[in-house]
């Protein structure tokens, strides 16, 4: 039953000088929570990246969720419905409401205006910060704004999360309540999570971890 599964999948980059992914077969499970760990540099985001559909490869198969996404044309459609990303720098629109901010992905859905502030008002209690919902961004601190992304994350309720460096930006206290948010939810939800990372007791937290070198899986 899996949700991702990729093969012999390569991408490189500045007309081939950089090899960022070499070769990467890797099957991910529905509901699974895997991290993918690594040296900078190794590929790590690249590989997130291609899942997502942010990015194309240039040699290998890629499905998920049931679509192959070399051949698909709907990949915007499949981002919004099946992807919620969760970024470093979690990427708030500054001059946008909290709620604003988490109704964001809606936009590429049928619900009403009502329906889409309804709903994010429920992510945002999920994540802690319904008292948020009209502030902007900047007046929150680093970690209520993770958790703002978070929310925006799961507002369409995707099969996948995608996490990079989800506690990069932040201090360890700040970071745990933070992983502890998206394990809870992994739970609770059974989505998929998928969390790249390089400090080991972030990696640690996952059911499974992948090793990344030099674009290549090494366990
Ligand atoms: P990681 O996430 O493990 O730090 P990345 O996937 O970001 O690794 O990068 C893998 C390699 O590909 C690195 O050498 C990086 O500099 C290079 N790279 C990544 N994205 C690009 C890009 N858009 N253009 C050129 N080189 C890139
Ligand atoms: P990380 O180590 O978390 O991957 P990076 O700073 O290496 O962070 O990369 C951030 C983004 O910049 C990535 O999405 C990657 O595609 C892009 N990138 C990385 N290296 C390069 C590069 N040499 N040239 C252009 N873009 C790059």
């Amino acid at each position: 039953d899996n949700v991702i599964e990729i093969q012999g999948l390569k991408k490189s980059y500045d007309g081939g000088k950089i090899k960022a992914l070499n070769g990467i077969d890797l099957e991910i499970k529905k509901g699974e929570f895997v991290s993918i760990m690594g040296p900078s540099g190794s590929g790590k985001s690249t590989l997130l990246n291609m899942i997502g559909a942010l990015d194309v490869a240039d040699e290998g198969t890629i499905e998920v969720a049931g679509i192959d996404l070399r051949s698909t044309a709907k990949l915007n459609e499949f981002r919004s419905q099946e992807i919620g990303f969760v970024f470093q720098m979690h990427n708030l629109i500054p001059n946008l409401t909290v709620r604003e901010n988490v109704e964001i992905p809606m936009y590429e859905t049928d619900l009403s205006t009502n329906q889409m502030r309804e709903r994010a008002l429920k992510f945002l209690k999920a994540v802690g910060l319904e008292d948020k919902a009209d502030q902007i961004p900047t007046k929150l601190s680093g970690g209520q704004r993770q958790r703002v992304a978070i929310a925006r994350a799961l507002v369409n309720r995707p099969s996948i999360i995608l996490a990079d460096e989800p506690t990069g930006s932040l201090d360890s206290k700040t970071g745990d309540v933070i992983l502890k948010l998206l394990s809870d939810l992994h739970e609770k939800e059974n989505v998929t999570l998928v969390m790249v990372t390089h400090e080991p007791y972030v990696g640690n937290m996952a059911e499974r971890i992948v090793n990344v070198l030099d674009g290549k899986i090494q366990n």
